[in-house]
Order: C-alpha cells, then structure tokens, then sequence
C-alpha cells in the first residue's frame, strides 16, 4: 500500500497549504502607494525605527507587479478611485489589501462628494485598521493580523471562488 493510501484524505494538502500560506505571510511587498496624512505615518513603519523588515517586508515596491499588498494609507478621492483599482488590477495574485485609517475604510471626516466613503467601493478590503490617522505600533499590529489570516486561507480554486465572492461582496455606491 503507497504512502498516500495510508494517509488520511488531506493531510498533504493540508500541510502544502499550511507551508506555502507560511511562505507568502513572511515575505510580504508592498505597493509604493500612499493618499493622505496616514502614508506618513506608513513611511514611519517602513523606517528604521519600527522597521518591517523585521516581518519580511524588505522593501515597498514601485510597481505594483512586484507588490502582493496594497495599503490604503488615506481617503481617496474619487478621481484617485480608478487609479487605486488599476494598480489593484496590475498586482498579481496572491494579493492582499489593508485600509488604514478612517478615511480609507469609510470616508471618515470627508462626508462629501468629492471623497469615496469607504476603499471597500473599489477593492476587496482584507483588514481594516482604525485610527486618525493609526500609528506605526497599529500598522503593524494590522499586518500581524492579516499575517494570521493569511495562514489559513486555502489555495487553488478554492481561493479563487474566495476572491470572486470579495469581489462581488464589493460595497455598491
Ligand atoms: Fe488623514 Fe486621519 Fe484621514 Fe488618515 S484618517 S487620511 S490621518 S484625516
């Protein structure tokens, strides 16, 4: 009887996804990418002070090709919205999105037209950070969460179907 007759249905699957899940939460790049007063505080975090290299996140990337997550760091205005899902778009899977702030995540203080009420209107949202705007601690409070999450997420078509359901979970205007 072969190795794979005596184990339980799963188990290898279950220890590849566990395996590569653990290598993509450990070498997290994000977007070079930041809206308002809270990209300064996200320039904060990657700084030597709070340095995310610590957590795998070696360098923010210029394009977002070389990026797997996108973090909202301020509102958006409703001209930068298409541009915000055109870098999503141009990010190749597995990707992932953090809203930081209030702003990103629902408008916050900008009740007005000029302004989307929420990232969640343009892209998936992972995890929502709150806070005006968070500091670092928080930031990377956020991507330790999401770290966690990542770690149980499943792989193949049953990511995919995951992805297509966020996608038409998208919050309608
Ligand atoms: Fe600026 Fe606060 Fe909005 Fe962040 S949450 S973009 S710090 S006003």
């Amino acid at each position: 009887m072969g190795l794979e007759e005596k184990l339980p249905s799963g188990i290898l699957l279950t220890s590849v996804e566990k395996l590569v899940n653990w290598t993509r939460k450990a070498s997290f790049w994000p977007a070079t990418f930041g809206l308002a007063c809270c990209a300064i505080e996200m320039m904060a975090t990657g700084a030597a002070r709070y340095d995310t290299a610590r957590f795998g996140m070696e360098v923010f990337r210029a394009s977002p090709r070389q990026a797997d997550l996108m973090i909202v760091a301020g509102r958006v205005s409703q001209k930068m919205a298409p541009v915000l899902r055109q870098i999503y778009d141009q990010m190749s899977e597995p990707k992932w999105v953090l809203s930081m702030g209030v702003c990103a995540s629902s408008g916050g203080m900008f009740n007005n037209y000029a302004i989307v009420q929420g990232v969640d209107h343009v892209v998936p949202v992972d995890i929502y950070l709150p806070g005006c705007p968070p500091r670092p601690e928080m930031l990377l409070d956020a991507i330790l969460k999401l770290h966690d999450k990542i770690l149980h997420e499943p792989l193949g078509e049953k990511r995919r179907q995951q992805l297509e359901e966020a996608e038409e979970q998208l919050v309608k205007p």
